[in-house]
C-alpha cells in the first residue's frame, strides 16, 4: 500500500514526489514516457527562477534527480484508470495494479491538432509539433509555424537558428504570446507573419511537405505559402480521458480542484497543466505540486485520527 501514487513525471509530479517523500510518505511516480513532461520538448526555459537560461531536457534531469533525494520510487506505467474503494484507491496500469491511500493526477496536457487535411498524412515528413526534436532537419529551409501563443512565437524564434526563414501563420491580427516574446519576434529578421490566415490544407509529394493552402479570414481570399515544413502550436488539450468516469473534469476535460488541489473525490488531487487554471507554466506546476505533496500528508494524518 502506497501513501501516494503520482501519475505523471512532469515538473508538477516530480515536485509533488519531492514534497511527499520529504514528509516521509511512501511515494510512487508512474510515467508513461520519459520524465520531464513537456519540458523535454522545450528548447530554452528562461522563466524558471534561479536557473538563468536552461534547456528543457537539462531542467528535467535536475528535477528528476531532486525528486529522488528522499526515497520516492519512479516506475514506468501507462495509467488506464483509477478505482475508488471504501478506504483506498487502486491505480491501474496496462501491466499492474497499485493500491494507495491517495492519488495525485499530474498528467498534464498535449498539443492540439490543427485538423487540416494533410496533417496526419505528412506527420514526421514535414509536419511536426516539436521544434527541439525536429528543427535540425530543416537547416536553411523555409518553415511555417501555426498559432499565435507563447509556444508558436517562442519555438518559431528557436527555429530561426536553423531555418532560412520562419513564417508564423496566425488566424487573427494580434498575437496572444507574452509581450517580451512578441517584441523579440518582430525584431527577428528571419521571422515573417501571415495575419488573419487559416490553413486549409497541407500539401506535398510522396516524401515531404511542399506548401500550405491558406485562407484569409477577413476576405476569404486563398493563397499558397511554399514551405519545407510546418510546426503546429495551436494550443493544448488535457490528458484526462482515462479519468472521465470520476466526474472531476469540466466540459472541456480540465480537472477542477480547490486551492488545496483537492478534486471532488476525497484523496484524489490534481496539479499542473491538467487542472482548470489561469496560467500553465513550469512555475505553476511546481507550485501546485508542492501544495499537493503537503496536502496528501495532512489527509493521511486525518485518516489516522
Ligand atoms: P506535463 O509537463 O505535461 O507532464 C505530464 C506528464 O504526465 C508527462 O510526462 C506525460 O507523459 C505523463 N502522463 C500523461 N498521461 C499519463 C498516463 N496515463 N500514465 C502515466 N503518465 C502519463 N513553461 C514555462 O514555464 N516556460 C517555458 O519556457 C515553457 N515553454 C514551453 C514550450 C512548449 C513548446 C510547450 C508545449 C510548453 C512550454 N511551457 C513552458 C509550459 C510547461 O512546459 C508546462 O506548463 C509544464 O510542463 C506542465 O507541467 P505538468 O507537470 O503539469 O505536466
Ligand atoms: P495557447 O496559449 O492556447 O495558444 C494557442 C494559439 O493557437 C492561439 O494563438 C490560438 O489563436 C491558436 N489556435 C488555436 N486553435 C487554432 C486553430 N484551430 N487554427 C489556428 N490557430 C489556432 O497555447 P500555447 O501557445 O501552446 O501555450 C500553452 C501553454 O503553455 C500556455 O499556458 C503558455 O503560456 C505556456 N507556454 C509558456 C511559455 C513561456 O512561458 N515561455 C512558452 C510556451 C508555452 P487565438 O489567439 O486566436 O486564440
Amino acid at each position: 500500500m502506497y501513501d501516494v501514487v503520482i501519475i505523471g513525471a512532469g515538473p508538477g509530479g516530480m515536485t509533488a514526489a519531492l514534497y511527499a517523500s520529504r514528509a516521509d510518505l511512501k511515494v510512487l511516480v508512474l510515467e508513461r514516457g520519459i520524465y520531464g513532461g513537456q519540458m523535454q520538448n522545450t528548447a530554452e526555459v528562461e522563466n524558471y527562477p534561479g536557473m538563468g537560461m536552461i534547456s528543457g531536457p537539462e531542467l528535467s534531469e535536475k528535477m528528476y534527480q531532486d525528486s529522488n533525494n528522499f526515497g520516492a520510487e519512479h516506475a514506468y506505467g501507462y495509467v488506464t484508470g483509477i478505482e475508488v474503494n471504501e478506504t483506498y484507491k487502486t491505480v491501474v496500469t496496462e501491466d499492474n495494479r497499485y493500491e494507495t491511500k491517495t492519488v495525485i493526477i499530474a498528467t498534464g496536457a498535449e498539443h492540439r491538432k490543427l485538423g487540416a487535411p494533410g496533417e496526419d498524412e505528412f506527420a514526421g515528413r514535414g509536419v511536426s509539433y516539436c521544434a527541439v526534436c525536429d528543427g535540425a532537419f530543416f537547416r536553411n529551409q523555409h518553415l511555417a509555424v501555426i498559432g499565435g501563443g507563447d509556444s508558436a512565437v517562442e519555438e518559431g524564434a528557436y527555429l530561426t537558428q536553423m531555418a532560412s526563414k520562419v513564417t508564423v501563420v496566425h488566424r487573427r491580427d494580434a498575437l496572444r504570446a507574452q509581450k517580451i516574446l512578441q517584441d523579440r519576434a518582430f525584431k527577428n529578421e528571419k521571422m515573417a507573419f501571415e495575419w488573419n490566415k487559416t490553413v486549409e490544407t497541407i500539401e506535398g509529394d510522396d516524401n515531404k511537405v511542399k506548401a500550405l493552402q491558406l485562407v484569409d479570414t477577413q476576405t476569404g481570399e486563398k493563397s499558397t505559402l511554399e514551405v519545407d515544413g510546418v510546426f503546429i502550436y495551436v494550443g493544448l488539450v488535457p490528458i484526462t480521458e482515462n479519468f472521465s468516469n470520476l466526474g472531476i473534469t469540466d466540459e472541456e476535460g480540465w480537472i477542477v480542484t480547490n486551492e488545496k488541489m483537492e478534486t471532488s473525490v476525497p484523496g484524489i488531487y490534481a496539479i499542473g497543466d491538467v487542472r482548470k487554471t489561469i496560467l500553465r507554466q513550469i512555475t505553476t506546476a511546481v507550485g501546485d505540486g508542492s501544495i499537493a505533496g503537503q496536502e496528501v500528508y495532512k489527509y493521511i494524518e486525518s485518516l489516522n485520527d
